[in-house]
């Protein structure tokens, strides 16, 4: 039976939500259709039925450039938990900074890429969403993990640790201001806008290498992110070899989530 039907006979409440996440100890859903003792009621449901969730939380959006949560707890105490994914420990405080669900497919099948040796650059490296896989899970020689809020930062760093993985240097900071590293790959795991950063990505590159672009765009609009990845890859002396597209998630009624993994080369390196 589903949680949600589980909590409907527990406690006869209607207009409960079909969608929710477990982060770790933590869980969290979107209540809006909910009153405040309603809240409850579906809080210490949910608490009773699955006995390892400590906090019941409603969260409200994902906002700015640091893509912080807007959350509220409804019943149970802290909101830092470790979550455990593929075999990967994540530590984080859910009420100041996401972790998607959604996108753990991606963080999967990005592992299985990574040649033996790589040096990687992880732009928006957050708490370690994509670099912590990486590091403890292929055979990557390096990986630069580049996250400006000190927050995450603070928790990619205990991660590290955590996981026991050596080949990680993490680094705080604007990844537009890092200068004088370089990669065979480079992960562009932010959204909106990413666009803006595709610059920053080529002068990161090798003379080849592979660009993982994510970005939001709208699902009848199918050449425009390659289209914008290539007009940046001319601007920067190179050109695109091969790509391939996937749709992560759906991002609202008309718009996906979606990633390009491009080969590129160095124009004169053909
Ligand atoms: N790709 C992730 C996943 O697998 O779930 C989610 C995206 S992650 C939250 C994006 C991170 O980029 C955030 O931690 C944010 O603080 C960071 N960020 C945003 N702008 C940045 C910049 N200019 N330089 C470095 N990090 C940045």
């Amino acid at each position: 039976m589903s949680l949600k039907k589980k909590i409907a006979e527990k406690t006869g409440m209607k207009n409960l939500p079909s969608h929710y996440q477990i982060i770790g100890h933590v869980f969290l859903a979107k209540l809006s259709r909910l009153d405040k003792m309603q809240k409850k009621v579906f809080a210490k449901a949910v608490m009773e039925i699955l006995p390892y969730i400590k906090t019941v939380c409603e969260i409200k959006c994902i906002k700015g450039t640091f893509r912080k949560p807007k959350t509220s707890r409804i019943l149970g105490g802290s909101m830092e938990t470790v979550h455990k994914e593929n075999g990967i420990l994540y530590k984080l405080d859910v009420s100041k900074i996401m972790f998607s669900k959604g996108n753990m497919l991606e963080r999967q099948r990005l592992v299985n890429q990574i040649r033996n040796g790589e040096t990687i650059i992880d732009m928006f490296a957050g708490i370690g969403y994509f670099s912590l896989g990486i590091g403890k899970l292929s055979k990557a020689e390096k990986i630069y993990s580049i996250e400006k809020n000190p927050l995450s930062f603070k928790y990619l760093r205990e991660n590290i640790k955590l996981n026991n993985i050596k080949n990680i240097s993490p680094i705080l900071g604007d990844c537009r201001k890092i200068k004088k590293i370089k990669a065979d790959r480079i992960l562009m795991g932010y959204f909106p806008g990413t666009e803006k950063f595709l610059k920053t990505a080529f002068s990161f590159l090798n003379n080849k290498g592979i660009i993982h672009y994510h970005n939001i765009y709208a699902r009848n609009d199918l050449m425009k992110p390659i289209e914008d990845v290539d007009k940046a890859a001319k601007k920067a002396g190179y050109i695109i070899k091969s790509f391939k597209q996937r749709t992560v998630k759906s991002y609202n009624a008309a718009k996906d989530h979606i990633v390009l993994d491009v080969e590129i080369s160095k124009i004169n390196q053909i």
